[in-house]
């Protein structure tokens, strides 16, 4: 049986909004068993609205993944969502004080340390997992994504693969595959960093958009180069980052995934697509809590793997 986790106390940080470029405040705070993640827009000392950071709510996946209720955005929510996910936090309330989620250094890792700053609590009431039985695809294009049951030899939990291929000499065609079993999401996917090219990110400033961006939360590339004095973290950083956007945007199917997600080319709008068809197909997938389905089915279970030896069980 696994059981669900929120953060064992409330934490705060401040960032600069990527888009907007003005200096954001968020405080992560634990919530009960069943809450999910929400996030609420506050200005000025008010709670405005509260958003379920759920596929029903999304309003915008052209720049950034934003969530929007009541009149009210809050975007750029991909890399804490992804954080949540990749640690296993299941119930969190996130008080956003600005129009937007800072970007911090583009990754998710800053958003990793806090919360495991805040530390992990394990909760009482079961997990309840969406488990793939079929398949679901979407395309555009060359692009696309598919949801599909992990293969029966294998261990019971979230693969994602991810394929990229840029015309550019520092990216190339670069493939990245991630399980729980045998990658660190804190080590190996949160550092990863978002990262753009030099003349869309002139565009995105001359356009009042990605005021806040700079070398110290993106990596940018010129034509030939990435023009980051330290270079970059991983020599495939950008499939990496690709697969800790899937994390964030498959969280927004609300609850955490049993299944193999493998993307080719994809960004935001289509991740997002993806978790609108395969929550509209119902009979691709079933609802199960670890404990009743492990029972019955395969003989090992991995999920996110906690910090500092802290027990799964
Ligand atoms: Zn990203």
């Amino acid at each position: 049986m696994f059981f669900q986790r929120t953060l064992k106390k409330e934490i705060s940080c401040v960032g600069i909004g990527l888009h907007s470029g003005v200096k954001v405040k968020l405080v992560l705070k634990p919530a009960s068993a069943g809450h999910g993640i929400k996030l609420q827009r506050v200005e000025e000392g008010r709670v405005m609205t509260t958003i379920p950071a759920s596929s029903d709510f999304v309003v915008d996946t052209s720049l950034a993944t934003t969530l929007g209720c009541d009149g009210f955005v809050i975007g750029t929510v991909e890399h804490l969502l992804s954080a949540f996910s990749g640690l296993g936090v299941d119930n969190a309330l996130v008080e956003v004080h600005g129009p937007e989620v800072p970007i911090m250094d583009g990754s998710a890792n800053p958003f990793v340390y806090l919360i495991k700053t805040a530390g992990i609590k394990r909760q009482v009431e079961a997990k309840c997992y969406m488990r793939m039985t079929g398949t679901v695809t979407v395309t555009d294009g060359d692009k696309w994504a598919r949801l599909g049951p992990q293969p029966p030899s294998s261990n019971a939990s979230l693969s994602i693969i991810n394929h990229i291929d840029f015309d550019h000499p520092m990216i190339g065609s670069q493939s990245f595959s991630f399980s729980f079993a045998d990658v660190s999401y804190d080590r190996q996917i949160s550092r990863a960093r978002t990262f753009g090219f030099l003349h869309e990110v002139e565009w995105m400033k001359a356009n009042n958009l990605a005021l806040g961006g700079s070398l110290d939360n993106a990596i940018v590339l010129d034509e030939y180069s990435v023009l980051n004095e330290d270079g970059l973290r991983f020599a495939d950083e950008f499939a990496r980052h690709k697969v800790l956007d899937c994390f964030g945007d498959i969280s927004l199917l609300g609850m955490p995934l049993i299944g193999v997600l493998e993307a080719n080319k994809t960004g935001h709008a289509l991740n997002y697509k993806l978790v609108q068809a395969a929550l509209a197909k119902t009979e691709a997938w079933e609802k199960v809590t670890t404990g009743e389905w492990l029972d019955s089915s395969q003989p090992s279970f991995t999920v996110p793997r906690l910090v500092m030896g802290e027990a799964l069980f």
